[in-house]
């Protein structure tokens, strides 16, 4: 009971105690309640009821009821705070709710009352409405997190430094980044994450960031490169800006952004790169670079363009390129340009243009029309020099041009050449060399066709007198004429060439049903038929050896041999006239050959000596000399002459042997005849054109220690027709030191002139029997042989008779001042063994008185 009065009374103190206090503050700008332990409103003030949402004072619920539910723990915690611990509870935000629903943010705090008996049961609830104030920080902090999250969306890392706060805050996208987990301890002390910026980045990150943190700019952007976790460098952009500063002004929160840069930084660095290269190779290659506005008409030309076009600039149009064309391509060039740009295509160009400095340069160039990100239609395009290339071209072309012309002349040149190597050059016929190819072929052709060649060789008749009495022009018109003459002969299968000086080979390859007797004979004719040339009525003729083969048989080297022979015996047989090739031909040239062969052994068998025939002084019959004759003592035949093996010695080159032979045996006899005193007091010895022009004949002759004047050398008159040539002339000289007398044999025959006489000088000359033989008969040939005999006396030079076969010849001789006299009729030559008996014997001059004798009778009787 005492309990319940107690509690009763107490009951009624407390609520007094409240309804004083509230009185107090009813009008309190706070709201303020008095409430007890279980929270339960004794009263309220006027502040908080509005806040309640009553207008009446009674209450009969707990305070926590009007607390938003979520905000209920911390009041519960603050009461029993103020209750048990401290007397005042540290205030918190929590949301009431009106008795309408209204939510409102206060401020709320309790104090415990202290009453006067130590009741403490009752505590003062005061809120501070802040509900403005909340709700616009919330909303602040909302709009906060939604722009971060807007930047996180966009992929921009965000950062918040806030030093008051001591709050550091990366958010997820700035972690991620970074290769960073969302919830991993993040130490954002610079010193250690200035480490993960790249070092050459270090120095400038850190000055950015003292930049900000001493307020040198309230925003900044810069970029770096900072370590990935997973170890390559990511390339970032960050943007900070000062949010708040303290009471210092200094900066107390510096929030921003990071952007992952790393693709652009690449995409610029590989750009960069890009245009570098391009850079590079446009200075390299010389291009210039130009682009049009094709809608502005605005021309922009980069320096190199410029440079080449020699200009400083001054590019704006497209009227500044078309003055600079070369007048001839101007108008082309345009039109290459103008033509791409309305179909829309890209085109290659070359003009030229005519530099600033008046230099004309060709210009390659290509452009392309399109359009910019703008919108905008565009021409782009490079222009390059190629001047050298195009000069270099016309250099080639000017080059090839003139090879081309130097190799048809060279053409034309071996064609001259080829055709001189197998012409005649004064005929025009085909030479010798062309002869021996066309044979060849010819036999070639035959052996396998079966056909039959004739070969015609034709030499002139006295093409040598007429070369020498009238002259080289005459000879050449001559044979110009004998070409002539030949070619009209020829028929389509002939071939005409001239193989020497006046001989000439007439080809016949297809003889089928032709008379070559009738051919020749025809040439003959034709040849025979005189040339005026110089007022000079010329006669020659021809000669002509035939040869002919058939088919596989023919061996064309043996058949131009034998036409030779068969020319060989035409001559022989007259001149004028053509032979054929023959088996007697054949056979006379074996008979030759053994007869050569026989001469060779006769030679090592020293078969060869010399005759004697004396010489006589014409007044006196003394025997002057002897003339010394070859003879071959022959195995069979005995002794032969030298017309049996004269000429086939000449032919196989013997003859100066035989004359050295003859020589020197001759010596011994005249040596062993001088000992014995018989009275011969000249030696006469034949001396060949071989031997003449032997250069070891002064050596031979100075090894044989002739006695002066007792030798003298018979050298035949058509020696001194030939050009005297070098060793002919020295050995002269020396035969000459060597005191040997020098004759000149067979005068009157040759061609030996007064001329050649005086130049001679010879000790004698013989006066040729064939000249001699009619003298008895001829008044004429006796003039001739006195003309002779005078003109050697005039020139002191002695003469000799040759050939005296009678007495008359003798007289008359005797009678025309001849001085010396050799013949049948005085003496024959003999064996050296009869030289001395007959010398002893004297008879030539008993036989020459009674031939006297016996003429002086018949000469008398007839007188009678
Ligand atoms: P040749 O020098 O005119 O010699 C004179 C030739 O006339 C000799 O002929 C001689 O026998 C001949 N004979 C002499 N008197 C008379 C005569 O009254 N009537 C006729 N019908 N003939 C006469 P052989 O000995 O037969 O010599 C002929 C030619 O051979 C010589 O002509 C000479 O040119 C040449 N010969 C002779 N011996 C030699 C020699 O040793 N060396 C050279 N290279 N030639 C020689
Ligand atoms: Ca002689
Ligand atoms: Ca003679």
């Amino acid at each position: 009971m005492v309990n319940s009065y107690a509690t009763h009374s107490t009951q009624r103190t407390r609520a007094g105690q409240a309804a004083l206090f509230l009185q107090c503050f009813e009008h309190s700008a706070f709201g303020m309640a008095i409430i007890d332990r279980e929270a339960r409103i004794l009263g309220a003030n006027c502040e908080l009821r509005r806040l309640f949402g009553q207008e009446d004072t009674s209450f009969s619920r707990s305070l926590l009821e009007s607390i938003a539910t979520k905000d209920r723990p911390v009041a519960v915690l603050a009461v029993a705070n103020a209750l048990e611990t401290r007397p005042v509870s540290t205030p918190c935000e929590i949301r009431l709710i009106s008795s309408e629903g209204v939510e409102r943010w206060v401020l709320l705090s309790f104090t415990r009352m202290v009453s006067p008996d130590g009741d403490d049961d009752l505590l003062v609830a005061q809120c501070a409405e802040i509900d403005a104030y909340r709700r616009r920080e919330l909303e602040l902090s909302e709009r906060e997190a939604r722009w971060n999250d807007a930047l996180e969306s966009a992929g921009q890392g965000v950062w918040d430094h806030d030093f008051s706060r001591n709050r550091l805050f990366y958010s997820r996208q700035w972690r991620a980044m970074r290769g960073i987990g969302p919830d991993e301890e993040i130490d954002g002390s610079l010193d250690n994450w200035i480490n993960t910026v790249h070092p050459e980045d270090r120095e400038r990150v850190v000055a950015e960031i003292r930049k900000q943190e001493r307020a040198e700019t309230a925003f900044n952007v810069f970029s770096y490169r900072e370590r990935h976790r997973d170890g390559r460098w990511i390339w970032i952009e960050c943007r900070g800006a000062v949010v708040e500063y303290d009471e210092k002004g200094v900066p107390s929160r510096i929030a921003g952004t990071d952007t992952d840069i790393t693709e652009r930084k690449e995409a610029e660095e590989f750009l960069a790169h890009v245009s570098r290269r391009l850079e590079l190779a446009l200075e390299i290659s010389r291009i210039g670079v130009f682009e049009a506005n094709l809608t502005t008409g605005l021309l922009t030309w980069d320096d190199r363009l410029l440079q080449m076009y020699g200009k400083q600039g001054d590019v704006a149009s497209a009227l500044d390129w078309h003055r600079s064309l070369h007048p001839a391509d101007r108008q082309r060039a345009i039109a290459v340009v103008e033509d791409a740009v309305a179909k829309w295509e890209a085109y290659s160009n070359e003009f030229r243009i005519v530099r600033g400095d008046g230099e004309v340069r060709y210009i390659r160039s290509r452009g392309a029309p399109f359009v910019d990100p703008n919108g905008v239609p565009k021409l782009i395009g490079a222009n390059w020099d190629v001047t050298d290339d195009v000069r270099l071209q016309e250099e080639l072309q000017r080059a090839k041009t003139l090879a081309e012309a130097r190799n048809e002349e060279l053409e034309l040149a071996r064609v001259r050449i080829e055709y001189t190597a197998l012409h005649d050059h004064l005929t025009g016929l085909p030479n010798r060399r062309f002869l021996d190819a066309r044979i060849d072929e010819c036999a070639k052709r035959a052996a396998t066709s079966g056909a039959r060649i004739a070969i015609l060789h034709i030499d002139l008749d006295r093409f040598k007198e007429i070369n020498d009495t009238l002259g080289h022009q005459a000879g050449d018109r001559m044979l110009m004429h004998a070409a002539e003459v030949l070619k009209e002969h020829a028929g389509p299968g002939d071939f005409v060439a001239r193989v020497g000086g006046d001989e000439f080979i007439f080809l016949s390859s297809d003889t089928a049903g032709r008379n070559l007797a009738t051919l020749a004979d025809g040439i003959v004719a034709a040849m025979r038929q005189p040339v005026i040339f110089d007022g000079h009525v010329c006669r020659f003729g021809a000669s002509i050896g035939i040869a002919s083969g058939i088919g596989p048989a023919i061996d064309a080297r043996q058949l131009l041999i034998n036409a030779d022979l068969a020319l060989y015996r035409a001559k022989n047989k007259g001149r004028s006239r053509h032979e054929f090739f023959t088996a007697e031909i054949q056979t006379q040239i074996i008979v030759n050959k053994q007869t050569a062969d026989e001469i060779l052994s006769g030679i090592e068998q020293n078969r060869f000596l010399p005759f004697y025939q004396p010489q006589f002084c014409a007044k006196t019959l003394d025997i002057v000399g002897v003339e010394t004759l070859a003879r071959w003592d022959h195995p069979l035949r005995g002794i032969l002459s030298p017309d049996s093996f004269l000429k086939i010695a000449e032919d196989i080159n013997v003859v100066a042997t035989i004359d050295r032979i003859v020589l020197e045996a001759s010596l011994a006899d005249f040596s062993r005849w001088s000992h014995a005193g018989i009275g011969i007091p000249r030696l006469s010895v034949n001396v060949s054109s071989r031997r003449l022009h032997d250069p070891d004949l002064g050596l031979t002759l100075r090894g044989l220690a002739i006695q002066p004047s007792t030798v003298s050398f018979e050298l035949l008159e058509s020696i001194f027709l030939d050009d005297c040539d070098r060793v002919v002339v020295e050995n002269l000289a020396e035969i000459r030191r060597q005191g040997i007398d020098i004759e000149i044999d067979d005068f009157g025959t040759g061609h030996a002139s007064i001329v050649s006489l005086l130049k001679l000088k010879p000790r004698r000359l013989k006066i040729d029997r064939q000249l001699i033989r009619p003298i008895s008969r001829s008044a004429e040939q006796r003039r001739l042989v006195a003309t002779i005999i005078e003109i050697g006396r005039s020139l002191g030079i002695e003469v000799i008779g040759e050939g005296i076969e009678t007495t008359a010849h003798a007289q008359i001789l005797r009678d025309l001042g001849c001085d010396i006299l050799q013949g049948y009729g005085l003496a024959r030559p003999m064996p050296a063994s009869a030289v001395e008996p007959f010398v002893a014997a004297q008879e030539w001059r008993r036989n020459m008185a009674s031939a006297h004798e016996l003429q002086e009778d018949l000469r008398r009787s007839m007188r009678r």
